[in-house]
């Protein structure tokens, strides 16, 4: 893949950029490796104050920031505010909290006498350069969510962005400089997915972070696997929705349209498959159906619109053939389905009902506004149907009845269940799946310790 901005919205080609080469490439990995044995001493304080004026000048720029990123990858501009202010926010948060977040532990005293210390610590100490592979679908976010708790544990970040939103990586780096981190600490490398594998291979590179496809993770990891390099994996999803008859199914149906179409629709926790039990299917299809038909498709650079192309023409196809698959096993289509003519990759939010085990759509992320609905009996059942896939990142549960709440919190095979909710992702909570959506957690307490060198330390 070229690395290019290339505008979703009519196939523009708007900027190219050339990959760089070795002779940059070993410039870039020595200097982390040097940047890393001082600032790994610094104080927190200090590491701190330098994200927080990073923050700062990240609402400054939010405005410009988000449009660049709109014309990268085609989400609606004011989500793409939102996203900016959303990663001041994280920054902010890993600022203040950090500190207790990595202070020093003390086992309990009779461990400590059991041992044969005199006495002894848990120590939080910092890995070292961590490569982060990232997607472009949350281009800020995905990469601030791993470079926060990064620069707050004492690492340096070297980051491999998504080829398409090329001018979101330079701007990162950027900020970073700008925010008064020495230039080690964070730097954008502009190469394609076929540099990773040697770079990873490269001592002076102690861990990995990949947010993306199964293929991805699974070609990071296996490399990591060899080298044995810690690594965290943030992989695909498709996150049921469960609907049970106690729930307000009307405000369920407006939460599940903007569950399923955030960002496009190409959202990792963005609920994909509707399970909804039988005694309110038909109301709750309905009012879905109408929520999704009602939707404002357009340009993602005007105000209004809620739904604006999909980032790539390869993303679009993947995903008409996901629908169409569904379509000729006998899936029925209750709106949406058919690609718009005219420039630009736009799919419409499109509802399929009758969905078997056998469908492709079934198994595999539908990456874009696509939903698909299934009738459950009981709660046994929407169990059974929201745990018959390959994915495990977040799941979603209507119902007041608290019995049914620890029924799900008990067996859905998820990082999250959200209940009476959608998922949505915040600094203090872990985020991460289990099955093929990947391992590790990122954000909170949880995320910053992933790339530490957990160290004891005991005194005789
Ligand atoms: P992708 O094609 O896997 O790309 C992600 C990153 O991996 C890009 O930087 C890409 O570089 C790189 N890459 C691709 N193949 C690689 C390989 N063989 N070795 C090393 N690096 C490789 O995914 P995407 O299309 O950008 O993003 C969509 C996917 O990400 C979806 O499955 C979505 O669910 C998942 N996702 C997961 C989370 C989560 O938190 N769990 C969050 C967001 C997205 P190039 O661009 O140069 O190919």
């Amino acid at each position: 893949m070229p690395i290019a901005t290339v505008n979703p919205a009519n196939g523009e080609t708007l900027k190219t950029y050339e990959a760089m080469d070795e002779e940059e490439l070993e410039r870039r990995l020595r200097l982390a490796e040097a940047t890393f044995r001082t600032y790994r001493t610094t104080a927190f304080a200090d590491r701190a104050r330098l994200l927080n004026r990073a923050a700062d000048l990240l609402d400054e720029d939010g405005a410009e920031i988000a449009r660049v990123m709109t014309t990268e990858m085609g989400k609606p501009v004011r989500q793409a505010r939102a996203e900016a202010a959303k990663c001041a926010k994280a920054m902010r948060w890993y600022a203040e909290h950090a500190p207790e977040l990595l202070a020093d532990e003390r086992p309990a005293e009779s461990d400590v006498k059991d041992s044969g210390a005199s006495h002894a610590l848990v120590r939080y100490r910092p890995l070292g350069p961590v490569l982060a592979v990232m997607p472009w679908n949350f281009p800020l976010w995905q990469v601030v969510r791993f470079a926060a708790p990064a620069l707050m544990a004492g690492n340096v970040g070297l980051l491999k962005h998504a080829s398409n939103v090329p001018q979101t990586a330079l701007y990162l780096e950027d900020l970073f400089h700008r925010a008064g981190f020495t230039e080690g600490c964070f730097q954008t490398l502009l190469i394609g997915s076929g540099a990773v594998d040697e770079i990873l291979r490269d001592e002076r590179i102690r861990a990995a972070t990949l947010t993306g496809s199964e293929p991805a993770g699974r070609a990071v990891a296996a490399t990591a696997g060899q080298m044995v390099k810690k690594t965290v994996l943030e992989l695909g999803g498709s996150d049921p929705f469960v609907v049970m008859p106690s729930a307000d199914v009307d405000r369920a149906a407006e939460v599940a349209v903007t569950a399923r179409v955030q960002n496009n629709g190409q959202s990792c926790i963005a609920a994909k498959r509707f399970i909804v039990h039988s005694d309110v299917y038909d109301r709750f299809a309905e009012r879905f159906t109408e929520g999704m038909k009602a939707l404002k498709v357009g340009d993602p650079l005007e105000e209004e619109t809620e739904v604006g192309p999909l980032a790539s023409e390869r993303g679009r196809a993947d995903l008409e053939e996901l629908v169409d698959d569904a379509r000729r096993s006998g899936a029925t289509v209750l709106c949406g389905g058919e690609r718009p003519d005219g420039p630009g990759w736009y799919y419409p939010p499109t509802v399929l009902a009758g969905i078997d085990r056998e469908m492709r759509i079934h198994r595999e992320e539908a990456f874009g506004p696509v939903a698909t609905l299934y009738r459950a009996a009981d709660l046994d059942e929407a169990v059974l149907i929201a745990n018959d896939s390959p994915f495990g990142l977040s799941s979603n549960v209507w119902t007041r009845e608290a019995a049914e709440v620890d029924r799900f919190v008990r067996d859905l095979e998820a990082g999250g269940v959200y209940v009476n909710g959608m998922t949505a992702s915040h600094p203090a909570f872990p985020f991460g799946g289990v099955k093929r959506s990947g391992y590790g957690r990122e954000l909170s307490g949880h995320g910053i310790r992933e790339f530490c060198n957990i160290t004891t330390v005991w005194h005789g």
